[in-house]
């Protein structure tokens, strides 16, 4: 079940949110931690204007301590007599279904006043703890205490500061899970922030009872939070079941990405049952315990991990030797079978302007800013096409990293080196023909920032900026200005991301 949590500081404006959003949620959590005043009547009211409304979507009363990610700072004893008074009042209205009620005031005499009082009114009780310490996840005890009561729903979230948080915690609940089949025993697990995000999507999938969600177009209320419609239509959330095909997008960071858009809607058009889900990953190894821990069928690389995964790689294709960079991978018998598909993606702009030839050496002159992931495989494309390359970049080690492994593979051709610096404009000139513009700068949330601010373009260049979010960079407006020929890295994702589809599809066949 989908649960949109309401923290809004007007009661008129949660209800307007659960009316705007009924048909992609089932149940709304009204914070009333977040609400400025406290009037008991108005709600107690809440499920029944719920009702009024002629939303069919139940409802939980929470006051959430500062301690636990909340808003009441009061004293413990008024928050509790706030908690008895809202759900005596219901006993004359619809009641709330569900009550938040933390661990540890269970067993106290007023908790269990509110719990007779739930139980009068047929109301659950949602056991809750919030766990934000630095230490290791320790979903499993926490589990098995929110569980003590089999007719409480257990809910424990815990903070994920890494992928490998994230893999604990699925192990965790995983094995919990097994142990208690068919007991009866209903859970919610959260792994906070942006590594846990893949729990709230998967939640159905692994047997949680419902996922958390914020409003839409507003800040998140715990991190790490998606919105209701696009837990719903973007990733299908109700849809996810043990027989989908779960594929991602790999990388750090991760929220700029459009693949999640743009596969999830092929395999909707195409009726496949298969999901997409993005991974926020800081460490190779922590994917592959995830990617064995879910299963993934298969995930797309982006920045920093296309370079290191090839070592990972138990098979891979002539690109991803060419390039020594791989964006694609296939996980077949648990074997990790790399492409690059981004080769294919970057050349099609230039065969579309007719920069380079499909069938012919063009022997031109490319700067190459950057010397990354995607770097590589411009440089190995480019060679390929018969181009004298200049890469330049800011990590002058990495620069020269590449360019002994490229002249190692490449030995015929003329390849150079410049470091990323203001006195470089001289050295941009003898190459400025063909720039490519592979570096981060200038990327969603950074899009002021300018990789060459030093280099006045003179209108002849043809610039290529792989970056597709924003659509325009700083750089690409700038020597769009300057009358140059402009190419942004739209056209290179499409390009990337359908050939990489067609190696999913292969294998989300039903
Ligand atoms: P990597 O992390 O492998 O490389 C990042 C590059 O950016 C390095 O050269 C790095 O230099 C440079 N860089 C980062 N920050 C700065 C800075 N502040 N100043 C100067 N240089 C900087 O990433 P990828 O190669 O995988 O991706 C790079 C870009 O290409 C991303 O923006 C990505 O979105 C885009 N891309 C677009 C695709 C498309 O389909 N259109 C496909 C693939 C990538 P240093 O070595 O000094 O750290």
């Amino acid at each position: 079940m989908i649960c949109l949590t309401l923290a809004e500081t007007r009661i008129e404006r949660a209800l307007q949110h659960v009316v705007d959003c009924q048909n992609d949620i089932d149940i709304c959590e009204l914070r009333v931690d977040y609400l400025l005043k406290h009037n008991i009547d108005a709600i107690a009211q809440f499920p029944a204007s719920l009702f009024d409304q002629g939303c069919g979507v139940k409802s939980i009363m929470t006051i959430r301590r500062v301690e636990d990610g909340g808003r009441y700072r009061g004293a413990e004893q008024e928050r509790l007599a706030l908690l008895r008074n809202i759900l005596e009042q219901g006993n004359n209205t619809t009641p709330f279904q569900y009550v938040d009620l933390e661990l540890d005031i269970r067993g106290g005499d007023e908790e269990q006043k509110i719990c007779t009082l739930a139980q009068e009114q047929n109301i659950t009780i949602i056991r809750s703890v919030h766990d934000f310490s630095p230490k290791s996840i320790d979903l499993s005890s926490l589990l098995e205490q929110v569980t003590a009561d089999r007719r409480e729903i257990g809910k424990v979230a815990v903070s994920a500061k890494s992928l490998t948080d994230v893999c604990e915690a699925i192990e965790q609940l995983q094995t919990f899970r097994s142990c208690k089949k068919n007991s009866g025993v209903r859970v919610i697990a959260i792994a906070m922030g942006e590594y846990g995000q893949i729990l709230r999507i998967l939640a159905k999938r692994l047997g949680i009872y419902c996922t958390y969600c914020s409003v839409p177009k507003t800040e998140e209320v715990a991190p790490g939070q998606l919105d209701p419609v696009v837990l719903n239509r973007l990733y299908n959330y109700h849809d996810i079941n043990t027989q989908t095909k779960l594929f991602a997008i790999v990388g750090n960071p991760i929220a700029h990405s459009k693949s999640p858009q743009f596969h999830n809607r092929l395999f909707h058009d195409r009726k496949k049952n298969a999901c997409y889900l993005p991974i926020k990953c800081d460490t190779l190894p922590a994917l592959s315990r995830l990617s064995s821990l879910l299963p993934l069928a298969g995930f797309s690389v982006t920045l920093p991990h296309k370079v290191d995964i090839v070592r990972r790689l138990d098979e891979a294709d002539n690109d991803v030797r060419a390039a020594g960079a791989c964006n694609t991978v296939i996980v077949r018998q648990g074997k990790w079978h790399g492409y690059n598909t981004d080769l294919y993606g970057f050349e099609q702009p230039l065969f579309d302007q007719g920069i380079l030839k499909r069938s012919a050496i063009r022997r031109g002159k490319a700067l190459i800013i950057g010397a990354g992931g995607v770097a590589r495989t411009v440089c190995a494309s480019l060679l390929r096409h018969g181009y004298e390359i200049c890469v330049m970049n800011r990590s002058e080690k990495r620069m020269r990293d590449l360019v002994s492994e490229l002249r190692a593979q490449y030995p015929q051709a003329a390849i150079h080196a410049v470091a990323l610096s203001p006195n470089a404009s001289s050295q941009i000139q003898l190459f400025n023909e063909l720039i490519i513009q592979t570096t981060s700068v200038g990327m969603e949330p950074k899009e002021t920032d300018d990789p060459i601010p030093f280099y006045s373009f003179s209108g002849h260049e043809v610039v290529y900026d792989l970056i597709y979010t924003p659509a325009r960079t700083v750089v690409l407006e700038r020597a769009e200005r300057a009358g140059c020929t402009v190419i942004n890295g739209e056209g290179m994702f499409v390009a990337q991301a359908e050939k990489q589809s067609e190696r999913f599809f292969d294998i989300a066949r039903y």
